[in-house]
């Protein structure tokens, strides 16, 4: 089981990663994980389009190096982009020096300043080792994990998971992945039309 909403005690252990963004701002900061690829990022894109919203797609640099057109699409449209390594190392079973490798070789691709460890994994030292190789690098974690990669969750579920837990200022994980396209598919146009009925705005990080 994973909470949908990010945990107070697992926040205050970890200050110096992102959980969320607290301006003030009715925005909401939608966040992709696991792109880009064809079908999904563009259905995407073209859902954000309709409500003129900027988010942040973490990309695997591995994605990016088999489908440039898309990563290209994704930066032309003003999104922001993050790192996820080059190909989606669990941080607490790789060796510190492999993973700072791997996130270099997806930055060589990305030029991000915004990090994000595959799965939340990630040790204190690797945290470390990140930031001192690109200074100033921002490790963004979220506050509302929407499930969507989960295949035993429903559509509808999922949507209601989303909608009940999201307020200003969070970060929603969604999987631009084939993986999450069944709920991803259904849940993110019916909640960005809930949303945006609310007042809420979208912003990238
Ligand atoms: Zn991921």
């Amino acid at each position: 089981m994973y909470p949908v909403k990010t945990p107070w005690l697992v926040k205050k252990l970890y200050p110096n990663l992102i959980w969320n963004i607290n301006n003030g701002s009715r925005c909401i900061y939608l966040t992709f994980d696991d792109g880009p690829i064809p079908i999904v990022t563009p259905f995407v894109l073209n859902i954000l389009k309709q409500y003129e919203a900027k988010a942040t797609f973490f990309c695997i640099g591995d994605n990016v190096t088999k489908h440039p057109e898309v990563f290209e699409q994704v930066k032309n449209e003003g999104h922001a982009i993050g790192n996820h390594t080059f190909n989606h190392l669990k941080g607490w079973k790789t060796k510190d020096n492999l993973y700072l490798e791997n996130f270099l070789k997806a930055n060589g691709l990305l030029h991000a300043n915004l990090f994000r460890p595959p799965y939340g994994r990630i040790k204190r030292s690797q945290i470390k080792l990140l930031q001192n190789a690109r200074p100033g690098l921002k490790i963004i974690m979220w506050s509302v994990l929407s499930g969507d990669f989960d295949i035993n969750l429903t559509p509808e579920k999922c949507l209601e998971n989303v909608i009940n837990s999201t307020k200003s200022g969070d970060i929603v994980v969604f999987h631009d992945s084939l993986k999450a396209f069944d709920r991803l598919q259904y849940v993110l146009p019916r909640a960005m039309e809930i949303w945006n009925a609310r007042g809420f705005t979208f912003g990238a990080l």
